[in-house]
């Protein structure tokens, strides 16, 4: 981690990624794809005997494969992989609609890494938040949903990062200009070289202890945690004299 405070790279508000950055992300897409799955054997029992759950999986990449636009929209591909295979079944497609909703709801029951609530309450003191991710989490039905300003997610409007639209309509919401925006992510691409590219400031955030690929270039801070970013925001009011 660098010594440069926030105060000193000029931000004035942060943006977040969600998976991987502020929760794990595999442990609540296995339990989602359970839930989703026991569902459709309950009331779909014709799809649940013809397709198992990784055939269904195959089904929702072909549609990605043959839709490409799609890729930026994860619960589209997901509905639209799930009524191609109700069709195939002889069904009329309706399910769709409360398989899906069985989905969200417990792709929502995200678990915050420890080092989150508290971090993001500290921030939020000082700097207006921003929460941009590539995936389907709805953080407003998480208990973090209140420290945000702005919640974006990727849609077929809005391409998923490292495209500048999520970039820029984050400094638009929070209005600042992009260099005054420090975006925090895990991913090198779509975080560090999609905010980068756009002229925010950059914090890749390593809880992994991975090696940094050499093909980008590097993050203007590294955070093991959001203990680490904290660390190098001022201090709250009545703290520390
Ligand atoms: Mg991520």
């Amino acid at each position: 981690m660098t010594g440069v405070t926030l105060a000193q790279m000029g931000i004035r508000a942060i943006s977040f990624d969600l998976d991987e950055t502020l929760w794990p992300l595999e442990p609540v897409i296995v339990d989602a794809e359970v839930a989703f799955y026991q569902w459709l054997e309950a009331h779909c029992p014709r799809l649940t005997a013809r397709y198992n759950v990784e055939q269904l999986r195959a089904r929702r990449m072909e549609v990605v494969q043959n839709n490409p636009s799609l890729r930026s929209d994860v619960t589209r591909s997901r509905a639209e992989g799930l009524r191609l295979a109700l069709a195939d079944c002889g069904y009329s497609g309706a399910e769709a609609e409360p398989a899906m909703a069985v989905f969200q709801h417990a792709r929502n029951q995200v678990v915050p890494f420890n080092d989150v609530s508290s971090s993001l309450a500290d921030l939020s003191f000082h700097y207006r938040l921003a929460s941009l991710t590539n995936g389907n989490a709805d953080v407003t039905a998480t208990p973090l949903g209140h420290y945000f300003d702005c919640i974006l997610a990727a849609t077929l409007e809005l391409p998923a990062k490292p495209a500048p639209d999520m970039f820029r309509q984050a400094c638009l919401e929070l209005g600042v200009q992009p260099e005054a925006l420090l975006h925090i992510g895990d991913n090198p691409q779509a975080d560090i070289e999609g905010a980068r590219e756009f002229g925010c400031r950059t914090g890749w955030i390593n809880r992994t202890e991975m090696k940094w690929p050499d093909d980008f270039a590097a993050a203007d801070i590294v955070l093991n945690d959001l203990f680490d970013l904290v660390a190098l925001a001022p201090p709250l009011p009545g703290v520390g004299g």
